[in-house]
């Protein structure tokens, strides 16, 4: 039999690749990581981690403004962005070194150095090494993507420079619709930052469900957000310290800083991956089955950089049901189906499970819950901020199919309902739960007339 250096070899060290060196590890198998930047992968080091530091410390601008109506006295309150700023960067050490250390606990080796495929059992070191391996691994998740034929797209920003700014801008523009601009505009708004959305669409976050999506379009306007809509910019240009944009529209906006959230694509480039025959997606992702194997039999990849559902949760199940599937003797397929998923905007989105327009494309009679109303802590703040919760059930046999929430708490909310419909929960299951006084979320249980428009 073939004698190789490893059995299994991982390219990148983020949530889905130390997960599945860890876990091949304690399935006895020999393994090594490599990494050419820094343990803990986008989520850890650039992405929800710090992303959620900045909402903690973006919500006191408001909760300070709110602290009057219950009695207390704010007049001295300032904010220091290079204190936070410091601060997220030690926590990132924390978890970086915390990361580092779990893995090499589980026996797996780290090698910092970017790996290419010389063959699809050998990896080539950016040190001159080469390393023979049973398995492969590619789980080197995604970067974000400014389109490119865009004129002044190197003035533009992403998601990746905005948590290293020296200083806030006094105006920024921020480019697209989906999860990482929503949130970012919440954030720097929040943080004093006068923010303009610009979105090519009629309406921000597609895909989701169209209540959430008007709901928090009004409530991202009350805020003072710009939202330009059904905009795209055809130019960036260099306006003394900062940058002038130009839309299609011949709008023109002058601003601190551009940046652009408008999507991420695979990490494939460099890789080999056409010389080792590893099919691509047409968006340039790893083409996977259900098991994460490529199109190569001993190749598999996990995470981002299969472009499945882009959610550190699912990239961390997929690289434990591969360690599983291929060291641990059992066959693991990670369901991809009602998987909850927030997004931290200014008020927080939790969702699971179809939208009413999905939900209505597969089943033939959707009945739907919905209730609107002010949050209690505002009726002592004065704040003009409303709450969403809405059910999507199956009129033909009860299943609660999605659920919907906008407000403070939404995230939290989305997670335990997941569990309620991963577990088939029915409508009548949602009634008969005592409600639990007084929360937000008793309103989930207490909705008792079809919504009829
Ligand atoms: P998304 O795919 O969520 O959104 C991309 C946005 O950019 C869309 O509004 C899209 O418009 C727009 N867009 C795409 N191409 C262009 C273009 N050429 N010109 C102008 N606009 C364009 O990507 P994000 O970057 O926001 O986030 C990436 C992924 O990271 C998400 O899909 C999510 O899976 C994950 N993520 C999850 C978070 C969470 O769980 N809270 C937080 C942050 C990220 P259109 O709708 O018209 O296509």
């Amino acid at each position: 039999m073939t004698q190789y250096d490893y059995d299994l070899f991982v390219i990148g060290a983020g949530s889905g690749g130390v997960r599945a060196a860890r876990i091949a590890s304690q399935h006895g198998a020999k393994v090594a990581v490599a990494e050419d930047y820094r343990v803990g992968g986008t989520c850890v080091i650039r992405g929800c981690v710090p992303k959620k530091l900045f909402v903690y410390a973006s919500h006191y601008s408001e909760a300070f403004e709110d602290a009057v109506g219950f009695g207390w006295t704010t007049e001295k309150v300032g904010f220091d962005w290079p204190t936070l700023v410091e601060n997220k960067d030690k926590e990132i050490d924390r978890l970086n070194k915390a990361y580092i250390r779990n893995l090499e606990a589980s026996g797996a080796e780290l090698i910092m150095a970017r790996a290419v495929f010389e063959d699809r059992h050998t990896v080539a070191l950016a040190d001159g090494r080469r390393i023979s391996a049973r398995y492969v691994l590619i789980a080197t998740g995604a970067a974000p993507f400014v389109p490119l034929h865009l004129p002044g797209r190197e003035l533009a920003i992403t998601s990746n420079e905005a948590f290293h700014l020296e200083r806030l801008p006094q105006r920024i523009c921020i480019v697209g619709g989906g999860y990482i601009a929503v949130e970012f505009a919440g954030i720097f708004n929040n943080l004093g930052v006068e923010t303009i959305l610009i979105y090519r669409g009629e309406k921000i976050l597609r895909g989701f469900d169209e209540d959430l999506r008007d709901h928090l379009t009004k409530e991202m306007k009350k805020k003072g957000i710009e939202l330009r809509t059904g905009c795209d910019v055809v130019k960036i240009e260099r306006s003394g310290s900062g940058v002038r944009v130009t839309c299609n529209d011949d709008a023109v906006f002058g601003a601190g800083q551009i940046m652009y959230a408008t999507g991420r694509i695979p990490n494939v480039m460099g890789l080999n991956l056409e010389k080792v025959g590893v099919e691509l997606t047409p968006h340039y992702a790893v083409k996977v089955d259900a098991y994460s194997r490529s199109s190569v039999e001993n190749i598999y990849a996990v995470g981002d950089v299969t472009n499945r559902l882009n959610l550190t949760p699912v990239a961390i199940r997929e690289g434990h049901a591969f360690a599983d599937t291929v060291f641990g003797g059992r066959n693991i397929a990670v369901d991809h189906s009602n998987v909850p998923s927030a997004v931290f905007a200014q008020p927080e989105i939790g969702t699971v499970g179809l939208s009413e327009a999905a939900a209505r494309e597969l089943h033939p009679k959707i009945d739907i819950y919905k209730t609107s109303f002010r949050p209690m802590r505002h009726t002592m703040t004065g704040r003009d901020e409303r709450s969403l919760m809405k059910l999507v059930v199956d009129g033909s046999n009860d299943q609660v199919l999605g659920c919907h929430i906008i407000g403070p708490g939404a995230a939290e909310m989305a997670q335990l309902l997941g569990l309620a419909i991963k577990a088939g929960a029915t409508k009548a299951d949602f009634d008969a739960t005592m409600a639990l006084h007084p929360t937000a979320g008793e309103e989930l249980v207490t909705m008792r007339q079809k919504w009829t428009g």
